[in-house]
């Protein structure tokens, strides 16, 4: 059995940006980290040294470790505007960044197979999806206008459900689509060559599958911004139209 954990040691940050046009105005930044790529090797369903080698089953789980939203009011409107890379019509009262980091622990069920020095075997993977950051910012105009920062606040947090339902979703289909591959999937050759195949289908399958899994948020933080959009002009007696003016 050999384990190894795969730190998080690349950052590849994919800024979200609502681009709306509405009264509350806000943006979803995301950034994945993801393991170290490695050189190209290959599997195949089962190897010639592995045909009819017994090679226990793997087991694969992928839990989720949440945060607790920060509240901020440390920037200005036209800062969160200006971070949002949004354009002059575009009023940012409010933004919710996230930062979603993937770890992962491999060990092998691993069996000697027909061929002298090759071992045969399948992973086990134990993945953990963490949010290692969730930030509510709300403008620092709002900081002394209650009614503006609770309504602001209030749209800002369903965002934050959508990421953290987002999160329990991705971890569920995650596993599925990684019990279904390595089911039938086993894996020849030594001990370090087998992790390094396995880190290469964590870069070349993996790693692509969660960053679609992750953009798929994107579409229903769209609809909650289009909802929001009508909000109601005379909120807070006309204060957040005029803030957000
Ligand atoms: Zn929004």
């Amino acid at each position: 059995m050999h384990a190894a954990t795969c730190p998080p040691c690349r950052e590849s940050p994919s800024r979200r940006q609502d681009g709306l046009r509405a009264l509350l105005s806000c943006g979803l930044a995301a950034s994945v980290l993801l393991c170290p790529d490695s050189t190209l090797a290959s599997a195949t369903h089962v190897p010639p040294a592995c045909v009819g080698v017994d090679v226990p089953q793997s087991r694969i789980e992928v839990t989720t470790r949440h945060a607790t939203p920060v509240i901020t009011f440390e920037r200005s409107a036209r800062h969160l505007r200006m971070q949002l890379a949004a354009d002059a019509a575009v009023v940012a009262l409010g933004m919710t960044e996230s930062s979603t980091a993937l770890s992962m622990e491999v060990t092998l069920n691993a069996v000697d197979g027909t061929v002298a020095g090759v071992r045969c075997a399948r992973p086990n993977l134990y993945v953990v999806l963490t949010h290692s950051r969730l930030e509510v910012a709300l403008a620092s105009e709002l900081q002394d206008n209650a009614c503006a920062a609770r309504a602001v606040l209030a749209h800002e947090f369903e965002h934050v459900q959508i990421e953290q339902a987002g999160l329990e979703s991705i971890a569920t289909e995650l596993e599925a689509r990684l019990e279904r591959h390595y089911d039938e999937q086993v894996f020849a050759g030594t001990s370090e060559e087998i992790r390094r195949a396995l880190r290469q289908e964590f870069d070349g399958i993996w790693g692509p599958l969660l960053q679609q899994l992750l953009a798929r948020t994107t579409a229903m933080h769209a609809a909650h911004d289009r909802k929001d959009s009508r909000h109601d002009r005379t909120a807070c007696n006309g204060d957040l139209l005029r803030l957000a003016r």
